[in-house]
């Protein structure tokens, strides 16, 4: 058990840690590069940008099994062969803060997706996912009540590729085994970058009331 000046000098230590941690994290923020990239839906339609500090960015390449029955369905929605999965089930996105997204062109053709219209018994959250109507291509993904958003790196240039990362997410859902696989992702910064983003969670271009299309009960009526 601590006496009182036992609990008194851990305490000042732990302060002076965090302390010390928020300002190494801070100065590494400042000196970290402003990256700008374009965006354009495969047909070019849809213009856009987004403009991030590299460490408030992060690239994650995303293996589960949602991500990809979503690129499906968005890819047969044009009767498209080619989609944004990877050769082990990968999609690939750079998630930042809400505001670092701009559409400059083309806003009307994007479309709102949903997984279903009634969340499942597990209560999972269900994005908003964001495709191009034009040229049936996933865009990018969000949820209304957070202030992150994830841009497919497809259909951004080759700028993006300066961003944080990549890491990954749901590994144990990948097709295979990567030959050098990505570093997992690290929770407690992740976190701490939704809590950053928080403040933005109203802005950005998201039309988050038009009609969506529920994609895992087409996919399941398709099946049928
Ligand atoms: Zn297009
Ligand atoms: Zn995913």
């Amino acid at each position: 058990m601590f006496n009182s000046h036992g609990m008194s000098s851990v305490a000042v230590v732990g302060t002076a840690t965090v302390v010390t941690m928020l300002a190494l994290r801070a100065l590494r923020r400042r000196w970290s590069p402003v990256i700008t990239c374009k965006l354009s839906c495969r047909c070019g339609k849809i213009q856009g940008e987004v403009s991030a500090i590299r460490q408030d960015s992060i690239r994650i390449n995303c293996y589960c099994a949602d991500c990809r029955e979503y690129a499906t369905f968005i890819a047969s929605l044009g009767k498209q062969d080619e989609t944004t999965i990877g050769k082990l089930g990968d999609n690939r996105v750079v998630q930042v803060c809400k505001s670092a997204l701009k559409i400059t062109q083309g806003q009307e053709l994007i479309k709102l997706a949903r997984k279903a219209a009634k969340p499942n018994a597990k209560g999972q959250i269900y994005m908003h996912r964001f495709y191009a109507s034009c040229c049936s291509v996933p865009l990018y993904n969000t949820v209304d009540f957070l202030g992150f958003v994830g841009v497919f790196t497809d259909f951004l240039d080759e700028r993006c590729k300066e961003y944080a990362g990549p890491v990954r997410m749901f590994p144990e859902e990948a097709l295979g085994t990567p030959a050098s696989p990505e570093a997992d992702v690290f929770v407690p910064d992740f976190l701490w970058k939704l809590l950053r983003y928080h403040l933005w969670r109203n802005c950005g271009p998201f039309d988050y009331k038009q009609e969506p299309v529920y994609w895992a009960t087409a996919e399941a009526k398709k099946q049928d």
